[in-house]
């Protein structure tokens, strides 16, 4: 069983999310994507916009969205069946932040037999080095790093990371993903009351219209 680690602030789970999701499944033959919302994030500053159980909720939503419903018409797009959510990096009850190398760890207990895989984008990949033990992290999963707009995926890009020779073989690189969207630009949209149409999985638009969100 081939399973990978999805792990973001989702604030909130946008279309670029889904397409690393669904093109590195495609890609390298992943039986599961767990979407982890990270409850405490330590190296964006400050706190996420919308709350952790807002934040789970959209990205349940986005990966099994209601049944369609005829009486409203309401028609979602079908789900991924690969796609499923985890409370892995649920927030501490002492407010510490939650480390991926622990939420990784745990899962490769819970999952002995399973080859693990880390998904990112390239933007959040070239932090590596300040996020907590790096090397443990490379050890403890191959790793999935997607292109990003304005983040090439190029070996000169990570040189400043040094990677070992075992630890570089441990990286793949998957330069298809061309998604101009950000959830920091598409909080500015919703702020000014643009419903994002195309950008958000309807019922996820739904839920921030409903719940007031990004206001
Ligand atoms: P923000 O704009 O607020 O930083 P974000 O979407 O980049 O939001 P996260 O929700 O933490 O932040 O992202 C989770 C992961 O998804 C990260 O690894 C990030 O690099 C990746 N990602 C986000 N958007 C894209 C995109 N458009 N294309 C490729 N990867 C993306």
């Amino acid at each position: 069983m081939r399973v990978a680690f999805f792990g973001g602030t989702f604030d909130p789970i946008h279309r670029g999310h889904l397409r690393l999701a669904s093109a590195t499944a495609d890609a390298y033959a992943l039986d599961r994507v767990l979407f982890v919302p990270v409850g405490n994030q330590p190296l964006k500053p400050g706190p996420t916009v919308a709350s952790y159980a807002d934040r789970l909720q959209m990205a349940r939503l986005a990966c099994n969205p209601a049944p369609p419903q005829p009486a409203t018409g309401n028609q979602q797009p079908a789900t991924d069946p690969r796609f499923a959510v985890s409370t892995l990096d649920i927030p501490r009850s002492d407010g510490s932040p939650n480390y991926t190398v622990d939420s990784l760890a745990a899962l490769a207990r819970e999952l002995p037999s399973a080859s693990l895989f880390v998904l990112t984008g390239a933007d959040s990949f070239l932090d590596l080095r300040r996020w907590r033990s790096p090397d443990r992290l490379l050890a403890l999963a191959e790793w999935i790093v997607v292109s990003r707009p304005d983040f090439p995926l190029s070996e000169s890009q990570f040189a400043p990371l040094a990677l070992t020779p075992a630890q570089r073989a441990r990286v793949h690189l998957l330069a298809t993903v061309h998604e101009e969207v950000s959830a920091t630009a598409l909080r500015r949209r919703l702020q000014a009351r643009d419903p994002c149409t195309g950008l958000l999985p309807p019922a996820v638009a739904d839920y921030i219209q409903t719940h007031g969100l990004y206001r």
